[in-house]
C-alpha cells in the first residue's frame, strides 16, 4: 500500500504515483468499468499496478458483473448500461 516504498516503472525509470485510477475490462461486447481503484501508476503512460489484494477483488467484481451483464442481455433487458454501488468510494459502471 502507500506506505511501502514508491516502486520505479522499469520502462520509463520514473516512481509510479499511488492514485485512484479506472479499470476496464472488455469482453464478448461487453465493457466493465470498476471506477475509483487506487494503484501504482506510471506518469509517462498512465499504466497502472494493482496491489495483489486490489487485483484479487477486481478479478471477482469483474467476473460477477460480467455475468449479471451476460444474463441482462440473454433475456433482452433494456437496461443495458447502469451503475452498480460497491463501497462509497467505488463505483462500477456497466455497459453492454
Ligand atoms: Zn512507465
Amino acid at each position: 500500500m502507500s506506505t511501502k516504498p514508491t516502486p520505479i516503472c522499469g520502462q520509463h525509470k520514473q516512481p509510479k504515483e499511488w492514485k485512484q485510477t479506472t479499470f476496464e475490462y472488455s469482453e464478448d461486447g461487453i465493457t466493465v468499468r470498476v471506477q475509483k481503484i487506487y494503484a501504482w501508476v506510471c506518469p509517462a503512460d498512465g499504466e497502472a499496478a494493482f496491489t495483489p489484494e486490489t487485483a484479487d477483488e477486481l478479478h471477482r467484481t469483474v467476473r460477477e458483473a460480467m455475468e449479471t451483464a451476460k444474463r441482462a442481455r440473454a433475456r433482452r433487458s433494456v437496461l443495458t448500461e447502469y451503475i452498480v454501488s460497491v463501497s462509497a468510494n467505488d463505483q462500477m459502471k456497466l455497459a453492454s
